[in-house]
């Protein structure tokens, strides 16, 4: 195929695009890092091209899909937390050390 995909409109990660069901009649292409995803209704033609590229193409324009945005929001703030979190402790290690330190 030559359709190629762009990355994640909202976390740049790599997409992969599949059929999701058994009699192939649905593509998906999902985000392997975010919840990012669209699919659509596959029809195939007698020469055996599909409508897969409309697809592609909808995923390359990048069109605004609320709920992909509101996820990749949702998933960036909760890094966002965890990174505050892990900071946290990190600093609480630190300390710890350092007065284990400079008791012993
Ligand atoms: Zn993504």
């Amino acid at each position: 195929m030559s359709d190629e995909l762009k990355p994640c409109p909202f976390c740049g990660g790599v997409p992969v695009a599949k059929m999701e069901d058994s009699d192939e009649k649905t593509a998906v292409i999902s985000c392997r890092k975010c919840p990012a995803e669209m699919s659509r209704h596959v029809h195939w033609h007698e020469d055996g091209t599909s409508e897969m590229s409309e697809l592609v193409a909808a995923w390359n324009t990048r069109a605004p899909d609320e709920a992909a945005m509101r996820a990749g929001y949702e998933m960036a703030a909760k890094e966002a937390r965890e990174i505050g979190v892990f900071l946290r402790r990190f600093d609480l290690a630190l300390k710890d050390a350092r007065e284990r330190g400079d008791a012993g």
